[in-house]
């Protein structure tokens, strides 16, 4: 695969897609560069572009670009309460990267979600057999957006093995790894992998010139 057609394929409409799992690809709306903080779903048109980006919502995606649900005031709720979870997901995350358990709160707070908006499906026709697709009217109620995010927390805590759950060796963002022996450390070797790599480089160079 060419480099910038892996570059494509981590980044879809300025969101970042290398965490192999939807809640960790949502706490990595939240980076860090030299800056500072970024926040990439500072209103309620990027969350819709969000959960386009990351093939949440295809064919209910025109109606949540529609102005009135953008500027709805259930939409714009639904994203401050997404953010708040986002950050307490993400503590949760790090907690278990250093072997603790989740929160009783926070499990109390993603049962809360899970009851009220349980996971559902229907079966559509694939390319070359039928697939399950999350089902979900969020042009009727913001909040059924839900369904996919509280199902994928809830998979997050339960089906990902904790040695794989990693951080990036360079910056803020989580992943799972799923490589064959275990051994990701980078979000991207095109952001944080590159830049390990050159700097190793020019330290080896001072160290030729001392
Ligand atoms: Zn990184």
């Amino acid at each position: 695969m060419s480099t910038s057609a892996q570059q494509s394929r981590e980044w879809v409409d300025g969101f970042l897609f290398v965490g192999n799992q939807l809640a960790l690809d949502f706490l990595n709306t939240r980076l860090v560069n030299e800056a500072g903080p970024v926040e990439l779903l500072p209103d309620t048109a990027s969350l819709v572009r969000w959960f386009i980006a990351g093939g949440l919502v295809k064919a209910r995606g025109r109606d949540l670009a529609a102005p009135a649900w953008r500027n709805s005031q259930g939409t714009r709720r639904l994203l401050d309460d997404l953010l708040v979870f986002r950050e307490r997901l993400r503590s949760t995350v790090l907690r278990m990267e250093t072997g603790k358990k989740p929160e009783p709160a926070f499990l109390e707070e993603l049962n809360q979600k899970l009851l009220a908006y349980p996971h559902r499906y229907v079966v559509v026709s694939g390319r070359s057999s039928a697939r399950r697709e999350t089902y979900l009217d969020a042009a009727a109620n913001p909040s059924e957006l839900w369904r996919e995010l509280a199902d994928s927390a809830a998979h997050l805590l339960t089906d990902v093995p904790v040695a794989r759950l990693r951080k990036c060796e360079g910056c803020v963002v989580n992943f799972y790894d799923i490589s064959k022996k275990g051994s990701r450390c980078w979000c991207s070797m095109h952001l944080c992998g590159n830049r390990a790599k050159v700097s190793t480089y020019r330290r080896k160079q001072r160290a030729q010139e001392a």
